[in-house]
C-alpha cells in the first residue's frame, strides 16, 4: 500500500476518534447531568410529600394526648366539646377531632355531640394502638376522609392534604403509606404495589416500567413517601448542561481534530509529502546575496531551498531539511537544487565572471558519488556565471570524516571550494579542518548576533576569525541584521558577510536586478571620477 493512502486513512480515523472522545464525554456528562436532575426532581416531591405525612402525624398524637385526657366518664362535656373545637383550630392538618367508641365518633369538634358512624378499621397499626380508616364518608356529596384512632381519641384528615400542595404536574403520582405493611394511607394517581416494596433504603430513586419512582422513608415514624412520574412526562432537565457542555464538547472535539490533522501532517507523514512535493515542483530556490565587506559588492549568493505547499502553506527549511535528513531524503533535494540550477543556467550569464554560489550540502550527500556526478554535469553546462561554486558543510555533515573525505576531495577536483558552515556550533571542528582542504568558515549567526553584547558567547566570532587568520581561510559572516555588525566584523577582519541588512534571500530575477544596479553604480561613479 503506498504510505500516502496509508497515512490520510490514519490521519481521519486518528481525527475521527479526536472529534467522538470529547463529543462522548460531553454527552455522558450530560445524561449524568441529567440523571442527577432527575433524581433530585422526583426526590423533592416525595420528600415534601413525607414532611407533610410527618406533621399530619405529629399534630394527631398531639390532639391524641389531649382527647385521651378527657375523662372517660363524661367524654361529651361542655369542656370536652370547647377543648376538640380548639384542637381542631390550632392544627393546621387536621380537618377535625373527635371522640371514639367501637364504629362511630360521640362527639366531634364539627358535629358536636351528634354521633357519626366510621366504620370498620382498615389498617390497623403500632400493635393494634392506632386504627386506621381510609376511606370515611362523612357526609354525603363530601370526599372520603382518612380517620386515624389512637385510644379514643379520632383525627380525622382530609386524604388530599398532604398530596395536593403540588401545582398538578400531568403524570404525578403521590403516595404516602406505613413502612411495615407498606399499605397506602393516602394516594393520588396510579401507583404499581411493587413500587412499595422496592423501598428498603432511606432514600431510593426507580427507574422502572417506564417510570422515574422515588420512594423515601420516615426517620422517626413507621411511614413513607412515594413521587413517580411517567419517563415521557419528566421534563428536559438537562437542557442547560447539555447547552454547555456539547457546545464545550464540539470544539474540543475540533480543536484536537484540527491539532492531530496538523501534527500528523507536520510531522508523521512529513517525508512522504516531501516526496508528493517533489513530484508536484513545489519545490523553489532563493538568493540571498554575500557581500565583500571591504568594499560592499555583492560578490556571491548562497542557493537555499524554499517550499511552498499547493495549499499555500509555507514549510520552514529548518522543518523540511531536518525531516528530509532524518527519512534519508536529502539527497533528492540536493538533487533538485541542482537540477533547478541547471535549468536557471542562462540567466546567470548576466552576472560578472568571478560571482559565485553556494550550495548547502548534508552529511548524506557526502556519502554518494552521485552529488559529484550532479555538480560535474552542472559545471559542464553552466555559464560562465556559475563557474565559481561553493559547497557549504556543516559540522554536523561531517561526523563521519573517513566516509566523507574522497566525495569532498573529488568535488575539490571540480574546483568547487568548500566552506565550514554554522561554524562553531558543532563539536571537534580543528580536526577535520585541519585533515580537510576547507576555503571558508562561516560564522554562524549565534556568534554574530552575540556580537557588542555581554553574553559569553560575544567573544568567539572574535576567536573563530583568529583561528581562521591562522590557517590561512577566508571568513564569511552570516546573520549579520545591523550596519554596527556589520561594522564591527569588518573590523575584525572579516571577508564576506550575509544577512538581512544586506539582503533577505530572494528570487534570482531580483538577485540580478540588484547585482545589475550595484554595477551600474559603480560605473556611473567611475566615469563620475
Ligand atoms: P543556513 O545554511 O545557515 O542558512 C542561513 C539561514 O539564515 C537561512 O535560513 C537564511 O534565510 C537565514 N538568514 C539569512 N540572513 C539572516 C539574518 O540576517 N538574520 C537571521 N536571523 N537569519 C538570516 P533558511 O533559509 O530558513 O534556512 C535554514 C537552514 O536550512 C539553512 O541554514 C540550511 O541549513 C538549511 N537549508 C536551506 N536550504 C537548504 C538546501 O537547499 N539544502 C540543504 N542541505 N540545507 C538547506
Ligand atoms: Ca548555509
Ligand atoms: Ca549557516
Amino acid at each position: 500500500m503506498r504510505p500516502k493512502i496509508g497515512l490520510k486513512t490514519a490521519t481521519i480515523l486518528v481525527a475521527c476518534l479526536c472529534m467522538i472522545v470529547p463529543v462522548a464525554t460531553a454527552l455522558i456528562l450530560v445524561d449524568r447531568q441529567e440523571t442527577r436532575a432527575e433524581d433530585a426532581y422526583i426526590l423533592q416531591y416525595a420528600r415534601s410529600v413525607l414532611a407533610r405525612s410527618e406533621r399530619s402525624a405529629d399534630q394527631i398524637d398531639a390532639a391524641a394526648r389531649e382527647i385521651n385526657a378527657i375523662p372517660p366518664a363524661s367524654p361529651c362535656s361542655d369542656d370536652a366539646l370547647r377543648l376538640m373545637q380548639r384542637l381542631d383550630l390550632r392544627s393546621t392538618m387536621l380537618q377535625g377531632v373527635g371522640y371514639a367508641e367501637g364504629d362511630e365518633l360521640l362527639c366531634s369538634s364539627f358535629a358536636g355531640r351528634t354521633p357519626v358512624p366510621i366504620g370498620k378499621p382498615d389498617l390497623v397499626t403500632r400493635n393494634g394502638g392506632v386504627l386506621v380508616r381510609t376511606h370515611v364518608r362523612l357526609f354525603p356529596h363530601d370526599p372520603d376522609y382518612l380517620v386515624i384512632v389512637t385510644g379514643r381519641a379520632a383525627a380525622v384528615v382530609h386524604k388530599q392534604l398532604t398530596l395536593s400542595f403540588v401545582e398538578r404536574v400531568p403524570g404525578l403520582a403521590l403516595s404516602t403509606f406505613e413502612w411495615r405493611t407498606k399499605r397506602p394511607l393516602t394516594q393520588m394517581g396510579e401507583l404499581d404495589p411493587a413500587w412499595f416494596r422496592a423501598a428498603v433504603t432511606h432514600e431510593r430513586v426507580l427507574r422502572q416500567d417506564g417510570h422515574l419512582i422515588a420512594v423515601v422513608r420516615s426517620q422517626r415514624r413507621d411511614m413513607g413517601a412515594i413521587a413517580a412520574l411517567s419517563t415521557a412526562s419528566t421534563p428536559d432537565l438537562a437542557w442547560q448542561a447539555s447547552v454547555i457542555l456539547l457546545p464545550i464538547g464540539l470544539v474540543t472535539g475540533v480543536v484536537f481534530a484540527v491539532l492531530m490533522i496538523h501534527v500528523v501532517r507536520s510531522r508523521l507523514s512529513l517525508p512522504s509529502l516531501i516526496q508528493i512535493g517533489l513530484r508536484r515542483n513545489e519545490f523553489s530556490l532563493v538568493f540571498q546575496p554575500v557581500v565583500d565587506l571591504a568594499t560592499g559588492r555583492i560578490v556571491a549568493a548562497e542557493v537555499l531551498m524554499r517550499w511552498r505547499r499547493h495549499d499555500g502553506e509555507i514549510v520552514p527549511p529548518d522543518v523540511f531539511i531536518t525531516a528530509a535528513e532524518d527519512a534519508g531524503m536529502i539527497r533528492l533535494l540536493t538533487a533538485r537544487l541542482i537540477e533547478r540550477l541547471r535549468e536557471d543556467v542562462g540567466a546567470f550569464s548576466a552576472l560578472p565572471a568571478d560571482f559565485a554560489f553556494a550550495i548547502n550540502l548534508s552529511a548524506d550527500d557526502l556519502h554518494t558519488p552521485a552529488t559529484v556526478e550532479a555538480l560535474r554535469r552542472l559545471l559542464r553546462d553552466a555559464e560562465p556565471g556559475l563557474q565559481n561554486l561553493v559547497v557549504e558543510l556543516t559540522e554536523r555533515s561531517l561526523v563521519d570524516v573517513e566516509q566523507a573525505r574522497s566525495v569532498i576531495e573529488q568535488i575539490r577536483s571540480l574546483g568547487v571550494r568548500v566552506a565550514i558552515d554554522d561554524f562553531g556550533t558543532g563539536y571537534c571542528s580543528l580536526s577535520y579542518i585541519a585533515q580537510l582542504k576547507v576555503d571558508f568558515i562561516k560564522i554562524d549567526k549565534l556568534f554574530v548576533h552575540a556580537l557588542g553584547t555581554d553574553s559569553p558567547t560575544s567573544s568567539v566570532a572574535g576567536l573563530v576569525i583568529e583561528l581562521a587568520r591562522d590557517l590561512d581561510l577566508h571568513t564569511v559572516a552570516e546573520g549579520i541584521e545591523t550596519e554596527e555588525q556589520a561594522g564591527m566584523l569588518r573590523s575584525l577582519g572579516v571577508d564576506f558577510g550575509q544577512g538581512w541588512v544586506f539582503g533577505a534571500p530572494m528570487t534570482l530575477e531580483d538577485l540580478l536586478v540588484q547585482v545589475r544596479a550595484e554595477r551600474t553604480a559603480i560605473l556611473h561613479k567611475a566615469v563620475a571620477a
